[in-house]
């Protein structure tokens, strides 16, 4: 039972709204549309979207001025889709805190890409002092704790750092040495076998079937990931 994470839709263009909510419900976000400011701005406060793909030319509010009160209420973030390639500088230089831009037109897919990368950093920028959520797996930083599913894990320090770092950013890969470091603090070539052997520790307590993990990946050749969610 993964997390659909909600993403908000404000596009007052029919086709290209619709276009934008398939793709992104194909690809497992669960998504509502509204096409004008202000019925973004109700939706958002009662759905509490986790991401809101936002036009800039709307009628009534337009995309700005949505962004800015979105902001003010309770953060989320941002996409915002601009009719043109200069618009960008100038919604930057406003300083509205949209998270990215796109300039129209786009591809479904690259979009996608998009919403996942800023999901992503904004997940990593929360595991500082919260809690990580990849799937099933909750890494709790604060109190050291993880779960899958309704399983709690017992993990040394060790093994709860390197499995926080992995799934801080899940579907990135690390190195060996790029582990050691985030667990240590330095990275020293002879001791990267020794991640192997957490990694394996860890998998042991994680993994279903540790033969055939599904949460901890290895990368052959490079190191390892943890599973996007
Ligand atoms: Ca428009």
């Amino acid at each position: 039972v993964s997390h659909k994470p909600r993403v908000l839709v404000v596009e007052d263009e029919p086709t290209i709204a619709e276009a934008i909510a398939a793709r992104l419900e194909a690809e497992g976000f669960a998504v509502d549309q509204v096409h004008d400011g202000l019925a973004a701005l109700e939706r958002a406060a009662a759905w509490n979207p986790e991401l809101v793909v936002l036009d800039v030319m709307l009628p009534g509010l337009d995309g700005h001025e949505v962004c800015r009160r979105l902001q003010a209420d309770r953060p989320v973030p941002v996409l915002m889709l601009t009719a043109r390639d200069d618009e960008i500088d100038l919604l930057v230089g406003l300083g509205i805190g949209a998270d990215d831009y796109m300039t129209k037109p786009f591809s479904p897919k690259e979009l996608v890409a998009r919403v996942r990368t800023i999901l992503r950093r904004t997940a990593a920028a929360a595991a500082g002092d919260g809690v990580v959520r990849v799937g099933d797996l909750v890494v709790d930083g604060p109190r050291m704790r993880v779960s899958a599913g309704q399983r709690h894990l017992e993990l040394t320090a060790t093994e709860f750092q390197l499995l926080a770092t992995l799934a801080r950013s899940p579907g990135r890969v690390f190195t060996r040495a790029q582990l050691l470091d985030a667990v240590h603090g330095v990275a020293f070539e002879s001791y990267e076998r020794a991640i192997d052997a957490h990694v394996k520790n860890i998998r042991h307590k994680l993994e279903p079937d540790p033969r055939r993990p599904r949460y901890v990946l290895t990368v052959y050749g490079v190191g390892y990931k943890c599973a996007d969610a």
